[in-house]
């Protein structure tokens, strides 16, 4: 069997790596880390640095096409990769999404709407009228994730401050924009050009690092088409290929913003394993095989919970899965991390149910019971 390659063996690809094998291929997957989640799955652990030459040399050798899981590694490596075997998405659309300049200059240039912001590349950009931009949210350019590298400034003085505080490293600076709610929808582009979008999912957050995804969205289905249609509209502007995420903001008025996006299957699609016809991961495997993508019909309403290591005991005890699965609507995923920090992702479960506010209102109880 065809031999799939996938830089970064976190979460993502591990469950990147469990579809490709359930189709019939061999995986290797390339991260620096020895105990990577996806690890426990690939035929191949190619442990060096994502710009380890041997180690993409060997990529380039052995794969049929190769992907990554993870917006942050070097965009050059995916570009050499390129010349020798199929890769999605490309080295450019990552460089895109590695940067928050780039990445919004290219919403905007696509026709959509961002919420108003100002790049600053040097600390001459903070000399700029700043009024429109306040009370707003600075942002670092690069590396940021989970609300790390942000900071709420109210004024002026503020965000010279905190421009200082981060280093003065390249940022945004984005007005804070009043949000009825947020959603994310789910690209899959394939080469030749064939479209596919996910159900629309909301997306609630705890502490900057999202929470919960409830599908179908509890928006109206007009506003969810216009998110997938922008989602789609911005994957051609790219020219996309591979599994490509849109996070939006749903304002007050109904508006939708794009807050930003990821080259890659996205944690409020997780639910795609357990509720459509066709997962996520599965569609990253079908696009850089260029194979079409699947049906995305979602087969039953239902919530996913992220299950943060907040849970576990101090002494990293797991919690009692046990209750969790005597519901019979009820998932549990775990990524196999062996230990267990505030905030870190261990893994995630869903409910299905009759309807999305059934399903909720039963992932919240048992949200209770495990003491999330
Ligand atoms: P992720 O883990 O999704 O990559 P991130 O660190 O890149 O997160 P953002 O998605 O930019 O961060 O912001 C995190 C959250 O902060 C958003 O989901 C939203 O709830 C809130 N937020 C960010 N920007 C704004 C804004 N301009 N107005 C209002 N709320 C905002
Ligand atoms: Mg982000
Ligand atoms: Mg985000």
């Amino acid at each position: 069997p065809a031999m799939l390659g996938i830089l970064g063996g976190g979460q993502l690809g591990r469950m990147f790596t469990v579809a490709a094998k359930t189709m019939g291929y061999r995986v290797t997957v390339l991260d620096p880390d020895g105990n990577a989640p996806a690890a426990e799955f690939a035929d191949v652990h190619l442990r060096a640095a994502y710009n380890d030459h041997a180690a993409l040399k060997e990529l380039a050798e052995t794969c049929a096409a190769i992907t990554t899981e993870f917006e942050n590694v070097n965009a050059d490596s995916m570009r050499w990769l390129a010349q020798h075997v199929p890769v999605s998405p490309s080295g450019d659309c990552l460089a895109i999404a590695q940067d928050r300049i780039q990445e919004k200059a290219w919403i905007r240039k696509a026709g959509l709407a961002t919420a108003p912001y100002l790049a600053l590349e040097t600390v001459e950009d903070l000399n700029h009228d700043l009024a429109p931009y306040l009370p707003g949210i600075l942002k670092t350019a690069r590396l940021g994730y989970d609300g790390k590298g942000q900071v709420r400034v109210a004024t002026a003085v503020e965000a010279r401050a905190a421009y200082a505080d981060l280093g003065g490293q390249p940022c945004v600076l984005e007005k804070m924009l009043p949000l009825a709610c947020e959603v994310s929808a789910i690209v899959t582009r394939s080469n030749p050009h064939e479209v596919a979008v996910f159900p629309v999912a909301e997306n609630r957050h705890a502490k900057g690092i999202l929470d919960v995804s409830i599908v179908p969205a509890q928006v109206d289905a007009a506003l969810a088409a216009q998110a997938q249609q922008m989602a789609r509209q911005l994957a051609e502007a790219l020219d996309y290929i591979g599994v490509l995420a849109v996070e939006f903001f749903v304002l007050d008025g109904g508006e939708l913003v794009i807050n930003e996006i990821a080259p890659r299957p996205h944690n409020s699609g997780h639910y795609t394993i357990d509720a459509c016809v066709t997962s996520q991961y599965e569609q990253q495997v079908r696009a850089m095989c260029g194979l079409h993508p699947g049906r995305t019909d979602l087969l039953s309403p239902v919530v996913m919970v992220n299950l943060l290591g907040d849970v576990w005991q101090d002494d990293g005890g797991e919690p009692n899965w046990a209750v969790l699965m005597q519901a019979p609507n009820a998932h549990l995923h775990l990524y196999g991390k062996r230990e267990a920090r505030p905030g870190r992702k261990m893994g995630h479960y869903c409910v299905l149910a009759d309807t999305a506010a059934a399903a909720l209102e039963q992932a919240e109880a048992l949200k209770d019971t495990l003491g999330t």
